[in-house]
């Protein structure tokens, strides 16, 4: 996976210039259409049009570099959510499965570490999803939205048609695509950081057969013309 300076776009011809719409690298959806035309070569009227408005209303993921919008970026670890599962606060070791102290940074039975490590040894000790919403982030945030496929619009789970295309929606939220890269919880639906042989929400072993994870074969993800 390369890095690139801008998120994915579309640029529109006009008789004046350019216009252009950004799209999140990982959810497809679409942020905001830059209105002005910019007159001038292409490449010159994109990095102007993403300097003034694209890059405002978008977080570049340290690890794999792509451009996101703020329902799936993680503030705590400044990864995408395709990079980095949410962690939830362990009340189950991962690794054996015993019942944990709330406060515990390693397992008292096994000695396992309990906190979640990004990057880089970076930590996200107590990520709590209240927090993280305020900042458009989080399982909740991404359990209320879904994507246009045909315009990128980003609506709410319950609207059937996007308003904006009249493209019947399909009833998956931001929260399925994500689900379907990561390893889940078969009983609870929490997601599990690799390597994880219990769930560290309700404390089942971990059925790796039986859960759907997919690598590279989202559906549905934005083009890219460039
Ligand atoms: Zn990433
Ligand atoms: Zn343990
Ligand atoms: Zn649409
Ligand atoms: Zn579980």
């Amino acid at each position: 996976m390369q890095s690139s300076k801008t998120a994915n776009y579309k640029a529109v011809a006009d008789q004046a210039g350019h216009r252009f719409l950004f799209y999140c690298q990982v959810s497809g959806a679409h942020v905001r259409i830059t209105k002005e035309i910019y007159p001038g070569q292409l490449e010159e009227a994109l990095g102007l049009a993403w300097k003034e408005e694209g890059c405002w209303q978008f977080n570049q993921c340290r690890r794999c570099g792509k451009w996101v919008i703020d329902a799936v970026f993680n503030t705590e670890i400044l990864e995408c959510v395709e990079c980095a599962p949410y962690e939830a606060e362990p009340k189950f070791c991962k690794t054996c499965g015993m019942k944990i102290r709330k406060t515990a940074r390693c397992c008292q039975h096994c000695g396992s570490k309990l906190i979640y490590v990004g990057t880089e040894g970076h930590h996200a000790p107590e990520t709590s999803f209240k927090k993280l919403e305020k900042f458009g982030f989080g399982p909740n945030v991404m359990k209320k939205n879904k994507v246009c496929l045909r315009c990128g619009r980003l609506v709410g789970t319950r609207l059937p048609v996007c308003p904006d295309c009249n493209e019947k929606l399909s009833s998956e939220t931001l929260f399925d695509r994500y689900k379907r890269r990561h390893w889940s919880c078969s009983h609870c639906d929490t997601i599990l950081t690799p390597g994880s042989r219990y769930c560290p929400n309700c404390g089942k072993p971990v059925l790796k057969k039986a859960v759907g994870y997919q690598e590279n074969n989202l559906k549905g993800d934005s083009e890219n013309e460039t």
